[in-house]
C-alpha cells in the first residue's frame, strides 16, 4: 500500500506532512549554518577624539605571572586597564582574577574558550558560560564582551542582545604577540594611538597557561611613559565609556 504522505507528492501536492516537515528542517539547518559562518561587524571600536584618555586593553589571560606584571606595570604609573579574559582561566588561576579587581582593574568577558563561533552552537552558549565563570569567581559579570579573534556571527549576535552586553573591539592593534623588543613595542603602540583610543594587547595567548609575554611586561612602562608625555591617560574601559563596566545582576 503507498502511503498516504507518498500518494499526495504523486498527486503533486508538496503540502503532506512529512515533506513539509523536511523542507522546514533543510532550510533552518541552512540558515543555522549560514548565520553562523558569517562574519559581522560591529561594536564599539574607540572613544570621543577630544577624550584626555585611552583604554588599554589586555586579551587572552588570565595568564599568571605575566597578567600580574602587566598590572603591576599600570599600577605603578596610577592607571588601569581591562582584561578580557578566556572563561576558562577563572577557575584555574582565580586568585589572578581576584587580586586584578582588588588593585582596580577591570574585568570583561573574551568567551569562555577561545575557539571561533561556531555553526553547531547557534546559540552562542559560551558567551553565557564565560559570564557564568565570572559569576562564580568573582561575584559579578562583565559589561563588555570582545569574541575571540574578533569574528562575530549573526547568531553570535543574537546571543549578545540576549547577555546584555556591550561589545567593544579596538582602533589600535599592534601584533603585539611577535614583538621581540620592548621599545619596539612601545613605539609601535604610540605610532597609532589617538586620544580616545581603545589599545588591543595580549597579556596572554588564546587562554592558554605560561605564554611568555615579558616583552609587553617591559614595554608596558615605555608605552604609559609615552602616554603621559602626549597628556593621555591610561583608563578602564568603563570610564572611557562612560558606562559602567559590570551588569547589575548576573544573568
Ligand atoms: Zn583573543
Amino acid at each position: 500500500m503507498i502511503p498516504a504522505w507518498l500518494r499526495g507528492f504523486q498527486a503533486g501536492r508538496l503540502t503532506s506532512r512529512p515533506v513539509g516537515v523536511l523542507g522546514v528542517a533543510l532550510v533552518v539547518g541552512a540558515l543555522t549554518i549560514a548565520l553562523g559562518a558569517v562574519p559581522v561587524g560591529g561594536g564599539t571600536g574607540h572613544a570621543a577624539r577630544n577624550a584626555g584618555a585611552v583604554a588599554l586593553t589586555f586579551d587572552d589571560g588570565l595568564n599568571g605571572d605575566y597578567t600580574l606584571g602587566v598590572a603591576r606595570a599600570l599600577e605603578a604609573r596610577g592607571a588601569a586597564g581591562t582584561f578580557f579574559v578566556v572563561g576558562h582561566t577563572l577557575a584555574e588561576q582565580p586568585e589572578v582574577a581576584r587580586a586584578l579587581v582588588a588593585h582596580g582593574h577591570l574585568l570583561a568577558n573574551h568567551s569562555s574558550d577561545h575557539e571561533k563561533p561556531s555553526a553547531l552552537d547557534p546559540l552562542y552558549r559560551k558567551l553565557a558560560d564565560g559570564q557564568a565563570q565570572f559569576a562564580a569567581t568573582v561575584g559579578q559579570c562583565p559589561r563588555f564582551y570582545r569574541a575571540p579573534h574578533g569574528v562575530y556571527t549573526a547568531l553570535s549576535w543574537l546571543a549578545v542582545g540576549r547577555a546584555g552586553v556591550q561589545v567593544v573591539n579596538w582602533d589600535v592593534e599592534v601584533r603585539d604577540w611577535d614583538a621581540t623588543d620592548p621599545k619596539e613595542l612601545a613605539q609601535r603602540v604610540l605610532a597609532k594611538v589617538e586620544p580616545g583610543s581603545i589599545v588591543l594587547l595580549h597579556d596572554g595567548r588564546d587562554g592558554k597557561p605560561g605564554r611568555d609575554r615579558t616583552v609587553l611586561v617591559q614595554a608596558m612602562p615605555l608605552i604609559l611613559d609615552g602616554l603621559q608625555a602626549r597628556g593621555l591617560r591610561a583608563v578602564r574601559l568603563d570610564e572611557l565609556l562612560g558606562t559602567p563596566g559590570t551588569l547589575e545582576r548576573c544573568p
